[in-house]
């Protein structure tokens, strides 16, 4: 079995505590990954407060260069990347990949950095006077990453900060800590200086540490909203920027009018891609009538019943394992809580053979059907291959069914009436929104954030967001006051 370590200025440094990484689809215990310290964490700063002056200086083009070069090999590498991913998080090797693809769409935005800083300028903004306003790095920043997106999430993140000119901490989920590592030596190999990427792996205490640390300046949090409250209050006590993203219910409506085949079919790769671990994915899908739930249930119980799951490692299925055993057996307890609170259990997961057969922490898909909005199975955010059904008559009452929900990550409907779709835009207490998009994810250059309980902070992730929250702004104002004028005090306020 071999060992993780962390990643300071280029070493492999080694902790004293460890925990076991699993291979969800097997069971087995395949790495030890190394927990890190406030001592592990200081070493982690001092690294990056050395190379972080230099970087600083660069000119954003040079900076840029690192990024292009880094795109190039994750490029190279990326069935290397996507099988730690698999191996690790138990999502299929395809996804992997898709989840990649979008993580370089945020290195070829950051490559982009130099015209992201431009700034501002007003020649004559007073007599003699000119005015610009820049975007300067705010020198050590820190991210912390779910076990969800091993390769993604925390691309949202580093490449935007070190472009911009800082010096980076990730702390990645010590569930799914090897994608990391290999990135980290990509950036090396890419000419990244060492000491601005370093990676502490670790629990509670490592992240403590970061946020408690007065060198660190910003913290970018992706994971759990009990954990995203609790990251963002703290570091707001201790003067840190904060943006912190929570979990999801993400709900679709289908009206009436909906090409309901292609509802189905693209709802049951929403639901159930990547065993529902996805902040993004659809968990509830809200019918506007009884004609349409009818029809659209039977569809996404046929499709539901014939997913191919199996080893993510393995080519051509549709579904992996769960990510650890005490996971699985949440969902699954959260399958005998909604059949005991009444709703109609169509498809029961819990059946499929492998849940019996494998060691690996497996589950089928599970369709709810006629679910209400008090059931715990609504309220909460499950994060497995769990689909629930709501009926309701008016698309109003599926309106107000949203925006009444804790969550407001993502949604969308599925039409072919365009007032009714401008109407749900419009109308959604939801960060992103898809009309007939059922992950909609936005791409690069704009942002990703979800509203009420799963995003806490102003700034959104990456896109154009990512370049406020890793800089602050500066305002120079500039005068060349003529050699021979006499400068006289002046004592009312300049206007
Ligand atoms: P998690 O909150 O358990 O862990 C996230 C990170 O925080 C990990 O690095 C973990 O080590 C650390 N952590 C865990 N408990 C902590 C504590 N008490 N104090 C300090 N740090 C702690 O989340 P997870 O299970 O890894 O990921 C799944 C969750 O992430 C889901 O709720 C999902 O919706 C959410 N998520 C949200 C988004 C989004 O963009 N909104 C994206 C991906 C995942």
């Amino acid at each position: 079995m071999t060992d993780v370590n962390h990643w300071i200025a280029g070493d492999r440094v080694a902790g004293e505590r460890r925990i076991d990484v699993f291979n969800p689809a097997s069971g087995e215990a395949i790495r030890r990954v190394a927990l890190g310290d406030a001592a592990t964490v200081e070493r982690a700063i001092a690294a990056a407060r050395e190379a972080q002056p230099t970087w600083r200086d660069l000119p954003p083009a040079k900076r840029a260069q690192v990024m292009f070069r880094f795109k190039m090999l994750l490029e190279r590498d990326a069935d290397e990347i996507c099988q730690l991913v698999a191996e690790e998080h138990g999502k299929v090797l395809e996804d992997a990949m898709g989840e990649l693809k979008r993580g370089i769409e945020n290195v070829e935005y950051a490559c982009g950095v130099a015209e992201l800083l431009k700034g501002e300028y007003s020649h004559n903004a007073g007599p003699g006077i000119d005015t610009w306003s820049n975007h300067q790095p705010l020198g050590i920043v820190a991210g912390i990453t779910p076990f969800n997106f091993p390769a993604m999430v925390p691309l949202w993140m580093y490449p935007m900060a070190i472009a911009c000119g800082n010096a980076f901490i990730l702390k990645p989920s010590e569930q799914v800590p090897s994608a990391t590592i290999k990135m980290a030596e990509l950036l090396d190999e890419a000419g990244l200086p060492r000491g601005l990427f370093n990676v502490v792996h670790g629990d509670r205490e490592a992240v403590e540490a970061l946020i408690d640390a007065p060198d660190v300046r910003a913290l970018s949090f992706v994971g759990s909203t009990p954990v995203a409250k609790a990251i963002y209050r703290r570091g707001a006590e201790n003067g840190k920027r904060v943006q912190a993203l929570g979990g999801a219910k993400n709900h679709a409506v289908v009206l009436p009018d909906a090409d309901l085949d292609n509802a189905a079919s693209t709802l049951i790769g929403a639901a159930f891609g990547s065993a529902g671990e996805r902040c993004m994915a659809i968990s509830v899908a809200v019918c506007v009538g009884h004609d349409t739930a009818d029809a659209l249930v039977g569809k996404l119980a046929d499709e539901a019943r014939t997913l191919k799951i199996g080893p993510g490692t393995e080519r051509g299925l549709d579904m992996g394992a769960l990510v650890n055993a005490a996971h699985r057996d949440k969902v699954a307890g959260y399958i005998e809580q909604g059949a005991a609170a009444g709703a109609e259990l169509v498809v029961d997961g819990r059946t499929h053979p492998l849940v019996e057969e494998s060691k690996g922490y497996f589950l089928g898909a599970s369709l709810f059907d006629r679910v209400t909005p008090e059931m715990g199975i609504y309220r909460d955010e499950i994060f497995g291959p769990v689909l629930c059904v709501v009926r309701v008559d008016t698309f109003e009452e599926a309106i107000a069914l949203i925006n009444a929900h804790q969550y407001g990550n993502g949604t969308c409907v599925f039409t072919r009436d365009g007032e009714a779709a401008r109407r749900f835009a419009d109308a959604i207490e939801v960060g992103m929104v898809g009309i007939n998009v059922p992950l909609p994810v936005p791409v690069a250059f704009h942002s990703f954030g979800g509203w009420k309980e799963s995003l806490f902070g102003d700034l959104h992730a990456y896109g154009p967001d990512a370049v406020r929250f890793y800089t602050r702004r500066k305002a120079v104002s500039q005068r060349w006051p003529e050699r021979s004028a006499q400068e006289r005090a002046q004592f009312s306020f300049p206007s």
